[in-house]
């Protein structure tokens, strides 16, 4: 069964939404709306939908700059807990895979740059340093530090976000790729592990979710490393051997 469906087409790449995804907003819609009244649970529908800009416009970029390396991007799609582009593999060179992974992140840190100055003016301080679903102003200062939020989660240093590819990068510069990966998937457990448990602990569902979620990714990138690293091998011998 088809569970994404493409919503947009921009610069050649189909923008898919997985049928997931439409949940997001309606139970947060929902939620928040039973809670506190029906125009909180109406800004946060809008939140959620600004922030997801935010996502895509991430996704775009890392797909720009791969685009810049030959790389295919046919694909990208939006998932309640992130967006993924689908990129050809990415060639094993430790300075292009840096550059695409750098590129998503970035984009979140130059976006809240550009906008902290005019935020500040339009919103105030007192506003922008405290984000609330009580009034439009609150929302956008609110949609100010998801994004803000967003390029930092991105740049922790485990697979499968962008800092574990930044983590790889580095550490193929010295070592072999299959050993690179290695180390930044079981940081990656480690990530997952503490954002399970510390979910948990708050009862902050969303991030128990995540741990679980990259747990599965980590697991699933070494997987693949692995199984590169055996066609390689297998490769270099089929080659001495003629
Ligand atoms: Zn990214």
């Amino acid at each position: 069964m088809k569970t994404s469906y493409r919503a947009l087409r921009i610069q050649g790449i189909d923008i898919e939404i997985h049928l997931s995804f439409l949940l997001l907003p309606l139970i947060l819609g929902v939620y928040y709306g039973n809670l506190y009244g029906p125009m909180i649970g109406v800004r946060a529908v809008v939140l959620v939908l600004l922030v997801f800009g935010s996502v895509l416009a991430h996704e775009l970029t890392h797909s720009i700059v791969a685009r810049h390396f030959g790389i295919l991007v046919p694909v990208i799609t939006l998932y309640p807990i992130g967006g993924v582009a689908s990129m050809q593999r990415i060639p094993r060179e430790a300075r292009k895979e840096f550059l695409i992974s750098v590129a998503g992140p970035l984009f979140n840190f130059t976006l809240a740059l550009l906008l902290l100055f005019p935020f500040y003016l339009w919103l105030g301080k007192d506003t922008l340093l405290s984000p609330t679903l009580s009034h439009w102003p609150g929302t956008w200062s609110n949609f100010y530090w998801a994004n803000l939020v967003l390029g930092l989660f991105n740049l922790i240093p485990a697979f499968p976000m962008d800092g574990g590819r930044i983590l790889r990068a580095i550490l193929a510069r010295c070592m072999n790729y299959e050993k690179a990966t290695r180390i930044s998937v079981y940081l990656g457990r480690i990530f997952a592990i503490l954002f399970f448990l510390f979910g948990i602990w708050q009862s902050r569902w969303m991030l128990v979710l995540v741990g679980l979620f990259i747990y599965v990714a980590a697991d699933n990138e070494k997987r693949l490393a692995h199984f590169e690293e055996l066609l390689t091998k297998a490769e270099r011998e089929r080659k001495i051997e003629h």
